[in-house]
């Protein structure tokens, strides 16, 4: 390949055309335990290579903490009123609307959905799917192709990443592409792969400061169903079954074959017995809970960080390396304890923030972090603009093309927010601001009431000081911010709950 030295950058022919994209999505991973993010905790050596040779996003947050709104929010650039996909419960994604793939193939890229998108199965905008029915099963999971449905014998992460390595080996990289990889991991039921039994086992993990918080001053909070103690189930989530015959009737164990039964059982089977021998009650069980919890969440989450260490390797191996942007991202952080939680969906910081990742060599320097803050509207402008295409008119997301070229820049002053879902783990539907040190929080439908922390001096988000006659001003200030924030994303519903008394 003819290589012309400019200063220190080396531009290449390569880097001269359109750049290919690999955005690799994961379900429920949280930064806390990452290793680029500073975790001490959860081991991720291949996420971590992205981040050494590229740029790490410390203040990277979705509009709408769950699942499938975060994926429609990546696709379409708009918020989840402007897409239509508010919750996962019971909206239905359209995919005849603008989505930035659509964009991608009318400038030559090939694009491809292979694995997790969990908005039904009538892609549009894709050259190429293959994707898990819904949520996806950990073993031997149905897949959905042009084909059919067809039942896959392995591990998901496993088998995602093969069939990923196998769409690029079959298209010609002479012409762009754009290849999204979305995972299973590590949702709930944190299910490891076998091989992966046993590698946290010795770890020390401290509980969260907030492990206890008795919710004083959030009554949102206070009324959520997903706490580790009360909520996280021993068989379904934790596998602990009082027999096998229990053990088999749980839907993500029928799937298994006769090998990967028995690995499980001979796994879990110990731990029961431990466990129903120790007698455990109170502090010491909602312990306990919150230490498997995290060892079957690591657990899997390797088998992915294994995973990603094979697209990357592949990358590298097929001279794809200089000329590919690689997104790492999870559709939303996720709690690991804090506030006793597991799950997602509040605006508080541990589900807001999300694990984002980004390297391409043609334009990122290697191994920088960056507290410019961004939402997840802005990622489908962003590769547009990278890629050549003017970007659409509707898009609400901001391309933050000026932050990969310089780190220091800033992007979004304030980050706003809206979670729709009136359901499964009882979080009231909020919306709110993020700006500068502070967050303005209005819950709705099952609580009626307002939030706001100062992070500066509360970064835990223990203290709602809404009703401090101390920090009227401040209120005074967010209302203003977040009004602002409601009208320029046109999000009518909010508008008019803001404008309520309560
Ligand atoms: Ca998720």
């Amino acid at each position: 390949m003819l290589a012309v030295v400019m200063g220190n950058v080396i531009v290449s022919h390569a880097q001269q055309s359109k750049p290919n994209v690999v955005i690799i999505i994961s379900d429920d991973h949280s930064y806390q335990t990452i290793g680029a993010y500073g975790s001490k905790m959860g081991r991720t050596p291949q996420i971590d290579r992205i981040a050494q040779e590229g740029l790490v996003f410390n203040n990277a947050y979705v509009n709408n903490s769950i699942c499938g709104p975060s994926r429609a929010t990546l696709l379409t650039g708009k918020y989840s009123h402007k897409n239509g996909f508010k919750d996962n419960e019971t909206s239905h994604f359209d995919f005849s609307q603008n989505l930035f793939v659509k964009d991608l193939q009318r400038v030559g890229y090939k694009t491809a959905w292979i694995g997790k998108i969990h908005l039904g199965h009538k892609l549009q905008g894709f050259n190429y799917f293959d994707i898990l029915n819904d949520q996806g099963h950990y073993f031997n999971p149905d897949f959905i192709s042009n084909k059919g449905t067809e039942r896959v014998d392995g591990y998901v992460s496993d088998i995602v990443t093969d069939k990923a390595i196998n769409w690029l080996d079959s298209i010609d990289t002479k012409n762009p592409f754009c290849l999204v990889i979305g995972h299973k991991a590590t949702h709930r039921t944190w299910m490891p792969d076998p091989k992966d039994f046993g590698a946290y086992d010795n770890d020390e993990f401290p509980l969260p400061e907030t492990f206890y918080d008795d919710y004083s001053s959030r009554k949102a909070a206070a009324g959520q169903e997903m706490s580790i103690d009360k909520d996280m189930r021993m068989g379904y989530d934790l596998k602990m079954f009082e027999s096998w015959e229990k053990m088999m009737a749980d839907g993500n164990f029928k799937r298994m074959n006769e090998e990967q039964k028995k690995q499980y059982a001979a796994y879990y089977q110990p731990i029961y017995d431990k466990l129903q021998s120790d007698k455990l009650s109170g502090k010491a069980l909602a312990e306990w809970k919150f230490r498997r919890y995290m060892i079957d969440y690591l657990n899997t989450a390797q088998s992915m960080d294994r995973n990603i260490g094979r697209v990357l390797d592949y990358l590298k191996a097929n001279n794809l390396e200089q000329n590919t942007i690689v997104i790492y991202l999870s559709d939303q952080g996720f709690y690991m304890g804090e506030h006793g939680w597991f799950d997602k969906r509040f605006m508080y910081q541990e589900s807001f923030r999300t694990p984002f990742i980004m390297k391409y060599p043609a334009l990122i320097r290697n191994g920088a972090h960056t507290d410019a803050s961004i939402v997840n509207a802005d990622v489908a402008p962003t590769l547009l603009e990278l890629a050549g295409v003017k970007e659409l008119s509707d898009m609400q997301g901001k391309s933050f093309v000026p932050v990969l070229k310089s780190s220091k820049k800033e992007h979004r002053k304030q980050i706003f927010y809206h979670y729709f879902e009136n359901g499964e783990h009882a979080v009231s539907p909020h919306f709110g601001v993020k700006e500068g040190r502070y967050k303005l929080i209005r819950f709705y439908k099952r609580v009626e009431s307002w939030e706001l922390f100062d992070l500066q001096n509360d970064p835990q988000e223990l203290k709602n000081l809404y009703d401090d006659p101390k920090y009227k001003g401040i209120v005074k200030k967010m209302k203003k911010a977040l009004l602002k924030q409601i009208k320029e994303f046109d999000d009518k519903e909010a508008e008019e709950i803001f404008n309520k008394i309560i």
